[in-house]
């Protein structure tokens, strides 16, 4: 599944990266980025596997301004 973080509007609060540190790393002064292990082409995009959803959807409700979103790949 896909996961993006709509960068431009993050607080650097710091919730989704000590939620889930293992796909969100917040640097200091920076907006919350993927970490390296799941990036796409640039750090507001990455894709995981079903085994970090729970992880991941964990870290989008503990976002305070909701800006973390989940694309489920649907199955054909
Ligand atoms: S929880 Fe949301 S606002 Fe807070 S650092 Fe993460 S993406 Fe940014």
């Amino acid at each position: 599944m896909k996961v993006h973080i709509k960068q431009e509007e993050c607080i650097l609060c710091g919730n989704c990266s000590s939620t889930c540190p293992e796909v969100f790393i917040l640097e200091p002064g920076e907006s919350s980025k993927i970490t390296k292990e799941y990036r796409g082409k640039n750090d507001s995009e990455g894709e995981v596997g079903e085994d970090m959803l729970e992880c991941v959807q964990s870290a989008a409700d503990s976002c305070p301004v909701s800006i973390i979103s989940i694309e489920k790949l649907l199955l054909e």
